[in-house]
């Protein structure tokens, strides 16, 4: 019943092209999904069937308990959302885009259009036509149509595009805010996993149109690879005395790969084991798999990326 975004066995084909094949996901109240994937894996053709913007060739999608299609007009009264290029009026300025849309959303005070220009640090560029808009204001402008109605949902394809660093910090952490303190719920595609995994509650990537893994967060740490690389003067007699005691120890380049027993989560047993017996490691650290090649293996995991 919390489940406030739902697709069931979401399933599209352009001609031959499988771009989506049976997606099946499921969003908590509050929760934001980070729906990640490389270029062609299918992210846009599922949010764009999950707003109804195009017909699945089967399956279906609920928002709020409601069924998705094109023709209930209720469901987005309390649904914000932005797919790739945001579009805006371009000979119209910022405001008056962002009066158009507080119009067609009915609501009725005007403060809503000035208090979001001042959220998304649009209030400079307020009377710029929005086609000399820079990329990254042009990406803020999408995002305040998206949010000016204050949404239960908001469904983002990939709202960090054309943004600077600090853009997409600020961005993230008003997304953060408005799950926490509103219970937003939030589904956001990227490509990038490190971007995604700091504000994320849970991670699903989909691959050649499947959904290859699913991930809480704070599971996400333990998915990734540590190896315990330790370098001594003597990597000959280091190896065989790590071995008589039960490790593994691999050799490469010029130091070792020690693995086995506590290794990783206790490298301090190594040092002391080392010094005692006279092979004081010069070098020792527990190296940690970063996030992008984390991705990356998945996705090697199902087939690479062609
Ligand atoms: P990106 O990160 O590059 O935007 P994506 O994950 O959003 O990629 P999609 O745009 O959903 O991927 O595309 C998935 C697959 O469907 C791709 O192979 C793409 O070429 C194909 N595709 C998308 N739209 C159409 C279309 N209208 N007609 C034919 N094929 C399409």
């Amino acid at each position: 019943m919390n489940d406030i975004i739902i697709t069931e066995n979401l399933t599209k084909y352009y001609g031959k092209v499988h771009a989506v094949d049976s997606i099946s996901i499921n969003v908590r109240k509050g929760e934001i999904y980070g729906f990640l994937g490389l270029n062609g894996a299918g992210k846009t053709t599922t949010i764009r069937m999950l707003l109804g913007i195009i017909r699945p060739t089967s399956g279906r999608s609920y928002l709020n308990g409601k069924k998705v299609h094109a023709g209930n007009h209720s469901l987005w009264d309390k649904v914000g959302y932005l797919v790739e290029i945001p579009y805006s009026y371009p000979d119209l300025t910022v405001y008056e885009n962002l009066e158009i849309v507080r119009r067609l959303r009915l609501i009725v005070n005007s403060s809503p259009v000035e208090s979001v220009m001042e959220k998304l640090k649009l209030s400079p560029y307020r009377d710029r036509k929005a086609k000399d808009l820079s990329h990254g204001n042009a990406q803020r402008l999408g995002i305040a149509k998206a949010i000016i109605h204050n949404p239960d949902i908001l469904i983002l394809d990939e709202p960090a595009n054309g943004l600077d660093p600090a853009g997409i910090v600020e961005i993230r952490e008003m997304l953060r805010e408005m799950a926490l303190q509103e219970g937003v719920t939030i589904f956001i595609s990227s490509h990038i996993l490190g971007e995604i995994s700091r504000f994320a509650t849970r991670i699903g990537i989909i691959h050649e149109g499947k959904l290859v893994q699913e991930s809480d967060i704070d599971h996400l740490e333990s998915s990734l690879y540590r190896r315990l690389q330790v370098k001594t003067d003597d990597t000959d007699g280091a190896r065989s005395l790590l071995l008589k005691k039960g490790y593994t120890a691999a050799i490469e380049e010029d130091f070792m790969e020690v693995s086995g027993k506590d290794a990783i989560s206790n490298p301090e047993n190594i040092a002391s084991l080392l010094v005692h017996e006279g092979y004081p490691p010069t070098m020792l650290k527990v190296e940690e798999e970063d996030l992008e090649s984390y991705f990356l293996r998945v996705i090697e995991k199902n087939g690479g990326a062609k």
